[in-house]
């Protein structure tokens, strides 16, 4: 769905993106992370065809974003860092004037806004007016615009940006609610953000691609990753043999019959951990995972010397 090679975006003498090269395949659902200023929105940017690159290629659905732009923005739809509402208007009626916009035939309009309503979780504030929404109901007609038209490919810059923890976990919903429909490439600077909803990541720090691949990918090549945090109560050597056989296992602490374990594990094992603990009849207390070593990966990949992705 989208080829990307030797995408190279100069402001002036600075270099925003470098020598970016990435493939995103149909049905794919992809993070674009990096610290802010790391190059996110200048590449996304291009690949919505709202700014030329210096130099490179991109191709989304073996279209150019360059010398077809007008066959790439039919099948792309784009929610920008600050999404494009009209305040005076109505968001079934914004809606509506968007999918006139993107060429919906007048009899297809109503469904088509109904179905990204029904997508986006908006159908409650139909009539509303735009200026009257807060601001993760402003995030969701954002994305409604951005698929109203029912693109092929959804370019979400940072629709987490700005909301509160129950926002951010609708919107995390929202994003895979879409799996299956579209391909999706959305950024964030945040991993616990993405990482739980997105298949493969692509990591950039100075505009250039630094990693890429699934969490658990990223995680071996830096030879970390997550653990996960139990709390059992049993006999000590027990509970060693019964966790043994999900990952590389350590007690860290014991006390009145409660053994604590650390356990390894790039990817999120809870539910092997509280299988093989309560199949062997031992009595679970805690399950925690330790996602602060994940953000701790990313940060090693955006600070540290990692080089360039392979
Ligand atoms: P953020 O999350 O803060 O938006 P980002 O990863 O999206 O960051 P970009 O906005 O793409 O990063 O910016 C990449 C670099 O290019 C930054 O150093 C930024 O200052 C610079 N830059 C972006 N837009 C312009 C511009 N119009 N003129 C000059 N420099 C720019």
């Amino acid at each position: 769905m989208i080829h990307v090679e030797g995408l190279t975006k100069y402001y002036g003498s600075h270099a925003a993106i470098r020598d970016l090269a990435f493939r995103i395949g149909r049905g794919e659902v992809i993070g674009f992370l990096g610290l802010n200023g790391a190059g996110k929105t200048t590449t996304l940017k291009i690949l919505g065809c709202v700014l030329l690159p210096t130099s490179g290629r991109a191709i989304i659905d073996g279209y150019d974003v360059v010398s077809h732009p007008h066959e790439v923005r039919q099948r792309i739809g784009f929610l920008p860092d600050t999404p494009p509402l009209y305040d005076e208007m109505g968001v079934g009626e914004f809606l509506a004037f968007v999918a006139r916009l993107r060429g919906v035939g007048s009899r297809d309009v109503f469904a088509r806004v109904a179905e990204a309503e029904e997508k986006t979780g908006l159908c409650d504030v139909d009539d509303a007016p735009i200026s009257s929404l807060s601001h993760g109901y402003r995030q969701r007609v954002g994305v409604a615009q951005a698929l109203v038209h029912r693109p092929a490919l959804l370019i979400l810059d940072e629709p987490g940006s700005g909301l509160d923890p129950r926002q951010m976990v609708e919107m995390r919903a929202l994003i895979r609610g879409l799996r299956g429909e579209h391909t999706v490439l959305v950024s964030s600077h945040l991993l616990s953000e993405i990482s739980q909803t997105c298949d493969r990541l692509l990591v950039i720090k100075e505009g250039e691609l630094v990693a890429q691949g699934t969490e658990e990918e990223l995680s071996q090549r830096l030879g970390g990753g997550g653990f996960i945090e139990v709390e059992v109560r049993g006999e000590r050597e027990r509970v060693l043999a019964v966790l043994a056989g999900v990952g590389p296992v350590r007690v860290t602490g014991e006390a009145e019959g409660v053994v604590t374990l650390r356990v390894d594990a790039p990817v999120d094992l809870r539910p092997r951990v509280a299988q093989v603990v309560v199949s062997a009849g031992l009595e679970l207390l805690r399950l925690d995972r330790g996602v602060e070593k994940l953000e701790s990966l990313f940060l090693r990949l955006t600070h540290g010397g990692e080089g360039r992705a392979p």
